[in-house]
């Protein structure tokens, strides 16, 4: 079976361009320069799922023509991932239909103290329930049928949040990545397609650069790659220069086909 991966977003946590920045990227008139917040569309068959629904949601929804979606992903709950959280109140609305959520513990935990209001709607029998109807993964590496999708799931660590990754056959989505163990890199082997965070070229304490990036993939045994959460400093055709031959930086509206 084939699945269509649509990057909705490909850039760091602050978007390009920057707002106030004047930089030549963030002042560049190519649209690979542009960068919503990091997301990404996931469509196998007939339905359609979100990973992450960062604070660009709205804008990436109607630019990409989102008009259902069966299920949402998260990774975990910095702003540039979940900071579109009241968007999805249109499907809950529209559709009347409590939006399958998939989420690790840490991130449902944190949710429900940041958006306690989205937990109390009332319902026709006049009972509180959540607009979400959350799937939460109780282990940190693992395996799931969600809305009819396979995957499965890896834990890593950025600073002191937890993050989720997740593989889908032979494509796999691993966003905010800096701590991991081996074991995260034993559960992708097999994956043909890697989407990796790789903020920039220098360092960063909570991502990793393009060189740790590629280290990572080499590890996988990935045969193409692409670098996504991209910050400012990279300027798309230049960076897509030096990279190594099945290496790319992702752009927005980019679609990737891929075996599930
Ligand atoms: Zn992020
Ligand atoms: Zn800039």
């Amino acid at each position: 079976m084939q699945g269509t991966f649509l990057f909705l977003g490909t850039g760091g946590s602050a978007g390009i361009p920057v707002i106030t920045c004047k930089c030549a990227v963030c002042q560049s008139r190519s649209q690979l320069n542009k960068r919503y917040r990091p997301s990404a569309l996931i469509t196998v068959g007939k339905k359609a799922f979100v990973i992450d629904v960062g604070p660009d949601f709205r804008d990436q929804a109607l630019h990409f023509n989102i008009d259902h979606l069966d299920g949402v992903l998260l990774t975990h709950t910095h702003y540039d991932h979940i900071g579109g959280l009241d968007e999805w109140r249109v499907f809950y609305f529209k559709h009347k239909i409590r939006l399958p959520t998939l989420a690790s513990i840490d991130t449902y935990d944190e949710l429900r103290n940041r958006f306690h209001y989205l937990f109390k709607t009332k319902q026709s029998d006049g009972t509180l329930q959540s607009q979400l109807d959350f799937h939460i993964l109780e282990e940190d590496f693992g395996k799931v049928k969600f809305q009819g999708l396979n995957l499965e799931y890896v834990s890593y660590f950025q600073a002191n949040m937890k993050v989720t990754g997740f593989r889908f056959g032979e494509l796999a989505y691993i966003s905010d990545i800096r701590e991991y163990e081996d074991k995260v890199v034993d559960s992708l082997q097999g994956v043909k397609t890697l989407v990796i965070s790789a903020l920039r070229y220098m360092p960063s304490e909570v991502h990793f650069s393009i060189e740790e990036a590629i280290a990572f993939s080499r590890k996988v045994g990935a045969k193409r790659t692409f670098f996504t959460h991209i910050a400012h400093d990279l300027e798309h055709d230049e960076t897509n220069q030096k990279l190594p031959n099945d290496m790319r930086l992702a752009h927005d509206g980019l679609e990737l086909k891929f075996n599930l």
